[in-house]
């Protein structure tokens, strides 16, 4: 699993570093960052819930190209026509 923080999406609140600070924590300019990119099993459960808990969904999953993933596959009836509207 590998991450990135859009930092242009990021308000900074700081919770994803409360939830793992293990990965998250803010550079010198106050940019909140993922130190590890490639997130081994013993942090991954942590970094989904900072995934889910961002109230901006500024934390994305990527692929070995950097490209953007779906966090969750599973989409349900109350997200299908936000998924559907981004297509
Ligand atoms: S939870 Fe999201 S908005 Fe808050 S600091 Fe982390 S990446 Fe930024």
């Amino acid at each position: 699993m590998k991450i990135k923080v859009d930092n242009d999406l990021c308000i900074g609140c700081g919770a994803c570093q409360a939830i793992c600070p293990d990965v998250f924590e803010f550079d010198d300019e106050g940019m909140m960052q993922a130190t590890d990119n490639d997130i081994d099993n013993e942090n991954k459960d942590d970094v989904i819930d900072a995934i889910e808990g961002c109230p901006v969904s500024a934390i994305k999953e990527i692929d070995d190209e950097g490209m953007t993933q779906a966090t969750d596959n599973d989409i349900n009836k109350e997200n299908k026509d936000d998924v559907i509207d981004d297509k």
